[in-house]
């Protein structure tokens, strides 16, 4: 996945190379030293090849688990690796602080899980409030945040708060779901902001084919040898969703998640 991503991108066709991953895929409940191995491995990968890796964020029994690997890894990549904060989980005051001390790229979102209500907040207001406050804090002192969301309230608080304190448009991006809101995703680009669209593993070969056979037959024509389509015979290893910057989506995109 990770060459295939950056074969695209090399190729041009592509504006970016971004991976996002569960760590429980790489070996996290059963033990967390295997998983720390199976990451570097991945990131050894990605950095020569300019890709950056999100690790998702799963369920709160992962987080602090999730954090501590990332912690372990970020010295030697740090431009190559990033967390998730969930603003539903009242322990993520203190995870946003952490990250930015650490200036790391977090990726910001809501939270999916079903979590109780001694470790989590329950009602949107609530989480909204959270999410704006966290949002605030990373544009202020994090680097290059993650604004993950479709939610309009918390879209509009993001700008209005960027171009209140002059942050421009090239020190944060937008992150949806490939097929959500696509509409939403053009406007924000129109509007001069990134936006960058996730798409799922398995969507991604049937996406980007397409225009990896039209390259090969380009080249044929060119009397040039084709390229081995090795990265695609590794799809199937590479746990969790890519991003695929989709280009009339991605047409003011940096092309990584580099401020
Ligand atoms: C790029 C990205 C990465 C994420 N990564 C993580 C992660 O690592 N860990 C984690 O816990 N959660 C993750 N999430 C999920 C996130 O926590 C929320 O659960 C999810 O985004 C829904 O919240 P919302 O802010 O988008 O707004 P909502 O208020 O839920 O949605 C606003 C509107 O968007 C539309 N919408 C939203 N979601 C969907 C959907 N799935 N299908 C169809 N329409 C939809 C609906 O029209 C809805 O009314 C991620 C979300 C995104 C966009």
């Amino acid at each position: 996945m990770i060459d295939m991503l950056a074969n695209e991108r090399d190729a041009g066709r592509l504006r970016d190379a971004n991976v996002s991953l569960k760590l429980s895929a790489l070996g996290q409940k059963i033990d967390e030293a295997f998983c720390l191995d199976n990451l570097r491995q991945l990131l050894e990968a990605a950095r020569p090849r300019d890709v950056f890796i999100r690790l998702d964020m799963e369920g709160s029994d992962l987080t602090e688990s999730t954090l501590r690997i990332f912690e372990q890894v970020y010295p030697d990549y740090p431009d190559h690796v990033g967390p998730v904060l969930q603003a539903y989980l009242k322990r993520t005051a203190r995870d946003i602080a952490r990250m930015c001390e650490l200036k790391a790229r977090v990726r910001l979102c809501k939270g999916a899980y079903k979590e109780p209500p001694e470790i989590a907040y329950q009602d949107m207001p609530t989480i909204r409030a959270r999410f704006i406050e966290y949002m605030q804090r990373l544009l202020l002192e994090g680097r290059y945040p993650g604004i993950a969301t479709h939610d309009d309230v918390l879209i509009e608080a993001t700008k209005r708060f960027a171009a209140e304190h002059q942050i421009g448009s090239e020190r944060f991006e937008f992150q949806m779901l490939y097929g959500i809101r696509p509409e939403t995703q053009r406007a924000l680009v129109r509007q001069g902001y990134r936006m960058r669209v996730y798409v799922l593993r398995d969507r991604v070969a049937a996406l980007l084919l397409p225009a990896t056979a039209r390259a090969q037959g380009e080249r044929l024509v060119r009397g040039e040898e084709p390229v081995p389509p090795l990265s695609y015979r590794t799809r199937s290893r590479c746990p969790g969703r890519t991003t695929l910057p989709c280009r009339p989506f991605m047409c003011r995109s940096s092309g990584t998640e580099r401020p």
